[in-house]
């Protein structure tokens, strides 16, 4: 016999939250420490507590709900905060999923020789400083420089938005030194990606979560009239940032097929008709599951910037905002995870994560496992992010006996 949970229940918790945060746009705004972020928590502390678990927070706002006695922890959770305008699944599912599942092992008075978690992160989606917050501060992995240095998604420092809350940078630089002991984290995510639906598959077993670079990059050329100076004359910052951007495309496309590398966020100066950019504002993010492939996709992308600089006469600068290392998932971990989804007669397969979650940054510190359900047309940070709820009560289950059987 299998432990379940209780469809219904964590149905209506997901329809609940919700409904805070909701936008003009029929999306969800609800990043951390906003009004909205702060009603969220009061509504999960009161599910805690009404489901007879302990509840506990830490110095980065992080909330957890303990069952059961001393020992190494096993931990299941995600993040409650969302972009501007997104979705109700990407982390909420994940964090509910986990609370479900504590509740359903005390209903049950099953006996565990560990301690069970559920854990709610903040600030996984970045508006404050970079991504992971909460879970960067809860390892002790934050950039202290950068949580003084940051502005965040509000156009304020990070210290004058803490004003308004009872956290500091200091207790968010201390929240690791409360961390219990753990056994393992799980986090059940939404797919956020066509895989899953597309190959008609129930669960997906991550294997290898991708690692990440963010820079802030910028030519700087001589800005000039477009209709009096000739071609060999010009120093064209934008024509810069199109070479590289090209050039770097077709070399990840060609050399790391599955790895990605995107420019956005573009910026030229200054603007008119008449006028030849001098400067050229952008960001690059690029993607690997594999470390080796960061460091190389990062060398070319200098070399070539440099070479680019001096055929154009331009100069450029970039500055890293965020990185991430690419995580493997633990066999010990994936072979539990396809186990236990194998006896509930759930479908199943492997797949590596492209987008960040908290789990890869709790792999430093204890062996982590990421249970995917499959999302409708693989949309997320949309209001459009849609799941199949029999998916997400399968997601569910499957955390449920992955957490009783490492905390048996
Ligand atoms: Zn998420």
């Amino acid at each position: 016999m299998f432990l379940k949970i209780n469809r219904e229940r964590l149905q209506q918790d997901i329809l609940e939250l919700a409904e805070i945060g909701r936008d003009s746009r029929g999306g969800i705004s609800r990043p951390s420490f906003s009004e909205a972020d702060f009603e969220a928590r009061d509504w999960l502390k009161h599910k805690i507590e009404e489901a007879g678990l302990a509840c506990r927070e830490d110095g980065a706002g992080n909330i957890f709900a303990h069952l059961g006695g001393e020992g190494p922890v096993v931990m299941a959770g995600s993040h409650l905060d969302t972009v501007f305008n997104g979705g109700r699944f990407d982390g909420a599912a994940g964090v509910l999923a986990a609370l479900e599942a504590l509740r359903r092992v005390k209903e049950e008075n099953v006996p565990l020789s560990l301690p069970l978690e559920m854990a709610s992160f903040t600030d996984e989606e970045g508006n404050l400083v970079g991504d992971f917050l909460g879970s960067r501060a809860f390892v002790g992995a934050l950039d202290e420089n950068l949580l003084y240095e940051s502005l965040t998604s509000f156009g304020r420092p990070l210290a004058d938005i803490l004003q308004a809350t009872p956290f500091s940078l200091e207790s968010i630089l201390d929240a690791h030194l409360h961390r219990p002991e753990l056994t393992a984290f799980l986090e059940l995510h939404i797919e956020q990606g066509p895989t899953l639906e597309t190959e008609g598959k129930e669960i997906g077993i991550v294997d290898k979560i991708a690692g990440k670079q963010d820079w802030l990059c910028l030519f700087l050329g001589e800005t000039n009239h477009a209709g009096t100076t000739p071609f060999e004359l010009r120093h064209d910052a934008f024509l810069a940032l199109a070479e590289l951007s090209f050039q770097v495309t077709h070399y990840v496309a060609q050399n790391h097929y599955g790895s990605f590398f995107t420019v956005s966020s573009v910026q030229t100066w200054p603007r008119g008709f008449s006028l030849i950019p001098g400067q050229a504002e952008f960001t690059i993010d690029f993607r690997s599951t594999d470390a080796g492939t960061l460091d190389d996709i990062s060398s070319f992308i200098t070399k070539t910037a440099d070479s680019i600089s001096q055929t154009r006469g331009v100069d450029f600068k970039f500055k890293v905002i965020d990185s991430t290392q690419p995580v493997e998932i633990q066999p010990m971990i994936i072979n539990l995870l396809e186990e236990e989804a194998g006896k509930l007669d759930y479908s199943f397969l492997r797949l590596p994560s492209r987008a960040g979650h908290d789990a890869q940054i709790l792999a430093q510190v204890t062996p982590v496992g990421l249970i995917f359900i499959p999302c409708e047309d693989g949309i997320s940070h949309s209001p459009e992010e849609n799941i199949r709820w029999e998916d997400l009560e399968k997601g569910a289950n499957l955390l449920l006996n992955a957490m009783v059987r490492l905390a048996s």
